[in-house]
């Protein structure tokens, strides 16, 4: 499947044996098979091959060669064929997926997995080929080929004589069937004179043209910044967390960061969150590194995505932007790992083997001397506790590009609101401050973190809560359908007008999602496009291109939207920010909600006044004295940090404590249950003898998970908070070798250290 044009010269004497990871997610299989390499076949490290295995043919991954074998030959079978051409797998990334694999309590199967497009399995790929037409060997020769035209050329056989040239012309040593005179090209194959093969053809993702604009000159801390990076990458790399506000000029960094990688023949990794890979941000950023830059991202169709991994493999693109599993795109000699909106919980794998993309680009650029940056406006905390430990420089950029202000943030009480009669989710000062904007010919954007219109259904006499049968949480209502659907498994009935459980009629909507918000503006503003973007209508990826569109080209004048709208997107025209209800998840049962609190209200803040218009944010709270919401009032991280970090240390929360757990999911609610109870009972028995590793616990608990059921599946958790310091790596290892023992087995089990969340 690969053209061997790509591949360099081999080295190694031939190897009699190759030790390979079969392509079979189960426990007893985890380890490596010894194969025959047989004569003729290329087998090197990284090869995909295809070998018999009992009484089947497998697929497997090349790990290892050897010149001889300890076992008996009869037993040894011989590898069946390779599957592509070139090696599928860099040495050094073998290296990651053995790491992950310890690191995740994962197979190595499941590791060696994440490294390959899933289409390469199973040959699911749909290679689109193409003729094309060589000259024959015996043409090779310049003084043969040209006695060659001439002679066609006074037989007047002029257009076969065009095709050689043309040919020959080619950089690639090949023309096209297609592009080249039909009857000519078959006279040349009759004649032995040129040969036609069959060759994949590379499909390039659509990118809208844009052009490069000239670099502006870098701010002084730009300036600063950049030079510290340089310093890394040419002194052996190094782990940096870029601390810069937003509107600092961020971005402008990485490229420059980036062309330094690429003059000194080094390869680049830039991991934005899945939501920013924008179709605007995939057009600038090719305007910027033109044919060496490739898109990783989950709107490309599944052909895309595996040519996009072609050009990287091969090496003709070597600046590479993508989402979380961008961190295993198969670089060489790669220099420069970035990580943009590092806090972010995308980064972090929600299935088994559930990696942090973070972690994994430290570990590679680590192993390949690489530089790590890290940059946020509002670090994840951990990260900058990490910072001011040292084990991240830390690059402060405290200023915006052209000395901007920060916009200012104005707090709205809604407890006020109430009292003064405004039932609204609009307050007052929001309202008149969304009329003036639309007056004066700008655009506001409304953040509003649910979805739906009223988030649960109760009866107000008996308190019975409309529930979704697979799933164990609250159904929200849709008023675009007068549905109530499930969030979780997408599951929708109509909503009762009369209490299932005891027939009363008193059915009370509660809660507040996108679609009431999006009903109060049209109300509030008849004559003005409103758009709405959440999951519900930016489905699939044509829907959310164009509603970012119609945005940007000023169709409709207010966006709302869930967190999707908070991040990285950049609309010069908005001057109105408005936070719907910024404490809707202070009060969640997660103890990262403060934080999580500061950082959407610093973001959204951030999107307003980019331009040269001053920008105005409304955060409507029904807690204004909450530290996370000041704090974010003053865009002051730092003020916010201070206290958090306190709250943490006395609340023994991350980084002070690891919050780990071995999640166990299946349908068999008592099959859950008695792996959960079994893996405890291990637990207790390990640490019964083991006085140190028992005072590493703070605590430990088998119960059933927060959500006790999603899609039919019921689910358990072993709980296990950690001090962070003293031996904890001694019981993760427990941990991981409960889950290793049963990887690919049913219930599911995955282990999670610090996941984005706990419910
Ligand atoms: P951040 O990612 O830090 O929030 P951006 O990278 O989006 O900030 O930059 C904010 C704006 O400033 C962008 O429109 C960008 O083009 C512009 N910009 C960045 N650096 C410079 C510079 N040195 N001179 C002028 N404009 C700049
Ligand atoms: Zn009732
Ligand atoms: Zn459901």
């Amino acid at each position: 499947m690969f053209d061997a044009t790509a591949a360099p010269p081999r080295q190694l004497a031939r190897p009699a044996y190759c030790e390979v990871v079969v392509e079979i997610a189960r426990p007893e299989l985890a380890r490596v098979f010894t194969y025959r390499v047989p004569d003729g076949l290329d087998v090197r490290i990284g090869s995909r091959v295809r070998a018999p295995f009992g009484s089947r043919s497998v697929e497997g991954y090349v790990l290892g060669l050897r010149d001889s074998t300890d076992l008996p030959p009869e037993r040894v079978k011989p590898v069946g064929s390779l599957l592509d051409d070139t090696p599928a797998l860099l040495p050094e990334l073998i290296g990651l997926a053995r790491w992950m694999e310890r690191q995740y309590a994962c197979l190595p199967v499941e590791s060696l997995r994440l490294l390959i497009p899933a289409q390469m399995r199973e040959g699911r790929v749909n290679i689109r080929s193409e003729t094309v037409a060589r000259l024959s060997d015996a043409l090779l020769d310049p003084d043969a080929l040209a006695a060659t035209v001439s002679g066609l050329r006074s037989r007047r056989a002029n257009r076969q004589a065009e095709a050689l040239e043309s040919i020959a012309r080619s950089e690639s040593g090949f023309v096209p069937r297609g592009e080249l005179q039909p009857s000519a090209v078959a006279s040349l194959r009759l004649g032995g004179l040129v040969t036609l093969e069959k060759r994949e053809r590379l499909r390039a993702p659509r990118v809208d043209p844009i052009e490069p604009t000239a670099d502006p000159p870098l701010t002084p801390d730009q300036s600063r910044a950049l030079a510290a990076l340089r310093d890394a990458l040419d002194s052996g790399g190094g782990s940096f967390l870029l601390w810069g506000v937003t509107g600092s000029g961020k971005t402008e960094v990485f490229i420059r960061l980036a062309r330094e990688a690429l003059s000194r023949g080094l390869g680049v990794i830039t991991l934005v969150p899945e939501i920013a890979l924008t179709p605007q941000m995939t057009s600038w950023f090719h305007a910027r590194f033109g044919k060496r830059a490739a898109v990783l991202h989950s709107r490309l169709s599944a052909g895309e995505r595996y040519d996009e991994w072609r050009r990287i493999r091969r090496g003709d693109a070597r600046v590479i932007i993508g989402a979380r599993s961008a961190i295993f795109a198969p670089v060489e000699r790669l220099g420069v790992v970035i990580v943009d909106e590092e806090h972010e919980n995308s980064y972090v794998s929600e299935r088994h083997p559930c990696y942090d993309a973070r972690d994994a680009a430290r570990e590679r650029c680590r192993a390949a001397n690489a530089v790590l940056v890290l940059a946020s406006a509002t670090p994840s905390l951990p990260d900058f506790a990490r910072a001011l430990r040292g084990q991240f420089h830390l690059l402060e950029m405290p200023r915006r590009v052209n000395g901007r202000p920060l916009p200012a943030v104005e707090l709205v009480d809604m407890r006020q609101e109430i009292a003064k009669g405004n039932f609204s989710v609009l307050s007052a000062p929001l309202a008149q401050a969304l009329a003036e904007t639309i007056r004066d010919g700008k655009q506001a954007m409304l953040l509003m973190n649910r979805r739906g219109y009223s988030t649960f259904v109760s009866c107000r006499a008996c308190g019975y809560v409309e529930r979704c049968d697979q799933c164990d949480v609250s159904m929200t209502y849709h008023q675009a359908d007068g549905s109530l659907r499930c969030h979780y498994c997408g599951a929708s009935r109509v909503p009762p007008t009369r209490c299932p459980a005891c027939g009363s009629g008193y059915i009370k909507y509660f809660g507040a999602g996108t679609q009431k918000v999006e009903a109060a503006v049209r109300e509030l503003l008849p004559s003005t496009t409103v758009l709405r973007m959440d999951s519900d209508t930016s489905r699939g990826k044509d829907a959310y291109i164009g509603l970012l569109r119609a945005f940007r080209e000023g169709e409709a004048r207010v966006m709302i939207g869930t967190q999707m709208i908070a991040k990285g997107l950049d609309f010069p025209n908005v001057t109105l920010v408005g936070v719907i209800a910024a404490d809707a998840m202070l009060h969640l049962p997660d103890y990262r909600s403060p934080e999580r609190t500061f950082q959407l209200v610093t973001q959204a803040a951030g999107r307003a006044g980019r331009a040269d218009s001053p920008g105005r944010v409304i955060v409507q709270t029904y807690d204004p004295g909450h530290y996370s919401v000041a704090a974010a009032r003053a865009q002051d991280y730092r003020a916010f940090y201070e206290r958090e970090i306190d709250a943490r240390r006395l609340g023994l929360y991350p980084p002070f404590t690891r919050m780990t757990r071995i999640l166990y999911e299946g349908a068999d609610p008592d099959a859950v249950r008695s792996a959960c109870e079994t893996d405890h009972a291990a637990m207790l028995s390990f640490l019964r003898d083991n006085q140190p590793l028992r005072r590493q616990v703070v605590h430990m608990n088998a119960r059933p998970a927060p959500i006790e059921r999603i899609k039919g599946q019921t689910r358990w958790q072993l709980f296990l908070k950690l001090y962070a310091r003293g031996p904890t790596a001694a019981l993760l290892e427990r941990l991981r070798e409960l889950v290793a023992g049963r990887s690919g087995s049913d219930p599911r089990a995955s282990l999670q250290i610090d996941p984005p969340n706990l419910l």
